[in-house]
Formats: structure tokens, sequence, C-alpha cells
């Protein structure tokens, strides 16, 4: 007991299609629908009050400093976040979620 604390690295399984997503430290979103889940995975900002363990739905594709991320937006609170695409990514579906929130024509959810 007590030995030091692991780097946590969850499974989770999409609430949207069921697939197991093994956690490995960097993903922690569904690479093939790339739905996510609500946890405070972001430090800084506002802290979130708690984790909402929701499903997150990709709403759009932003750029950040380190390339493309997927904005995702939770289904139960409305909390928005930019997570960085994974090369395990279904780069088809990216494409999709970029179409459909271009053609959308918000620009609001561009997070520096
Ligand atoms: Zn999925
Ligand atoms: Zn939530």
């Amino acid at each position: 007991m007590g030995r030091g604390i692991r780097q946590v690295k969850e499974d989770f399984e999409c609430e949207n299609c069921g697939l197991i997503v093994t956690g490995n430290g960097f993903t922690n979103h569904c690479p093939e629908c790339l739905c996510s889940k609500h946890v405070d995975n972001t430090p800084g900002d506002r802290a979130m009050l708690e984790e909402c363990g929701c499903l997150m739905e990709p709403i759009g594709i932003t750029t950040t400093r380190g390339g493309t991320a997927i904005v995702h937006k939770c289904i139960n609170c409305g909390v928005e976040s930019t997570n960085r695409t994974s090369p395990d990514d279904d780069i088809e579906q990216v494409q999709r979620i970029a179409h459909k929130s271009s053609r959308r024509g918000s620009r609001n959810s561009v997070i520096m």
C-alpha cells in the first residue's frame, strides 16, 4: 500500500457506439465516433465542481497550437472542451464533423 501514484490510464466504454476505448494516457475519446466522456481533465480555467461523467458529443473541429483538436460538448451540462485528435482517430469522422460544423457557421466555440 502507498507505493506512489500510478498514472491513470482509464479504459472506458463509449456510451455512443459501445466501443471499448483503451486509455493510453492521451486519448480520452472514442476513435470511432469521437465521442468523449465528461471528466475533469483540464487543469486551470474554471475548475469543474464535480465529475459529470456524461457523454460528450463532437460538435466541431478546431486548430490549436498542437494541431487539430475536437470540440466536445457535454449533452448533460453543456460544457465544451477541446481535445487533441489522436492518430487512432477515424479521419473520415473528423472530416465529417468539421464539415458539419463549418456548414452550421458557428464560430463561437474557438478556444485558444
Ligand atoms: Zn464511440
Ligand atoms: Zn457534463
